[in-house]
């Protein structure tokens, strides 16, 4: 593993980072590595870095706090040790701010021939390149800290993954609750919404017309469960435990007896962008309630023979019918998905 990121890659003491919790960026440290931190956190967060800090590419109180807020997102934190975000770069921060610097430079180019103009790294060295940063420090830096005790390994690559899809699992369910707002929220209803929502609803909790506004609250409030589940962050996530007998082959399981954790098998690598996505919600439905099971086969396996089985009063405790309501509001229609590839099929009526 390496960093990506234009930004990152190849810097030394950045690349250690990702590798060993023995080189992680602590508060109190200078250098050209804690300047392109900063950039990223001003770029990513719009961090607010004085130049007391960014100038003498000081790692001090502010970009203390910026690195803080930015992992309060909350996805950044070490799943084996830990549970709350502090404000150290250490190998999941610098996976996350690549990872996201990566997309911005991507989606910089795409729109645009000139090259990432959001942030200017190389304007910053120029200027740095002159500067005789240790005699231009103007506060006490603090000590650095020594060196820490052995920590445990480092979590397992499924875990990473989780990581990187946790913010696209939280946007898909704001955007499902959005679109559910049309019909349990205020007076702004667009028709197709409306539709849209009234049509999955009675697709996949089998509702009456009288009973769609009574459903959708329903169905709204289980997905901001869901949202809460998902901002928990990656402390609630561990490895699968092989031959676990609630684990299965299955990409992530919760215990038959909830035990306020999401197992995470190594088949999670095998899901593809928005399958992990899809995944993570449905896994998180699982871990609110033991009621909320799988009451049907996945509906990609057998072209939803077996989904549609599932009678209306399990609708409700369906972890299927949850994610499948999810994907058709974000197809606009009743779908399957091949998880692995992302590909989308219509379903037989
Ligand atoms: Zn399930």
């Amino acid at each position: 593993m390496s960093l990506h990121s234009k930004l990152f890659k190849g810097d030394a003491r950045l690349e250690a980072c990702l590798l060993h919790d023995s080189a992680h960026v602590p508060p109190g440290t200078v250098g050209n590595h804690v300047s392109k931190i900063q950039t990223a956190l001003a770029v990513l967060n719009d961090a607010d870095i004085p130049n007391t800090e960014s100038v003498n590419m000081q790692y001090g109180v502010a970009t203390a706090n910026a690195v803080l807020a930015y992992k309060q997102e909350p996805n950044i934190i070490n799943f084996s040790y830990q549970t709350r975000a502090d404000n150290i770069v250490g190998k999941m921060t610098i996976f996350s701010l690549d990872r996201e610097m990566l997309l911005k430079e991507v989606n910089a180019r795409a729109s645009c021939n000139c090259g990432p103009s959001e942030y200017s790294p190389s304007v910053s060295h120029a200027i740095l390149a002159f500067s005789t940063w240790p005699t231009l420090s103007t506060g006490p830096v603090a000590p650095v800290p020594p060196v820490s005790p052995p920590l445990p390994p480092p979590p397992p690559p499924q875990l990473f993954a989780v990581l990187g899809s946790l913010r696209g699992a939280r946007d898909l369910v704001q955007a499902t609750l959005n679109v559910l707002e049309s019909v349990v929220g205020g007076s702004m209803q667009p028709a197709a919404d409306v539709a849209l929502v009234t049509q999955a609803l009675q697709t996949h909790y089998l509702c009456t017309a009288a009973e769609l506004a009574a459903t959708a609250r329903s169905v709204r409030d289980k997905l901001n469960a869901v949202m809460g589940v998902l901002k928990k962050g990656s402390g609630i996530f561990v490895p699968g435990v092989p031959g676990d007998p609630d684990g299965g082959s299955a990409y992530a399981y919760s215990r038959s007896v909830r035990d306020g954790k999401i197992y995470v098998n190594p088949e999670f690598m095998n899901l593809a962008k928005f399958g992990r996505t899809l995944v993570l919600v449905h896994e998180a439905f699982h871990f609110l309630s033991e009621d909320n099971q799988d009451m049907c086969r996945n509906p990609d396996n057998d072209a939803g023979k077996s989904y549609r089985l599932v009678t209306k009063n399990l609708r409700e405790r369906n972890a299927y019918s949850l994610s499948q309501f999810v994907l058709h509001i974000h197809e606009k229609s009743e779908k399957t998905i091949d998880l692995e590839t992302d590909t989308v099929a219509n379903l037989a009526p």
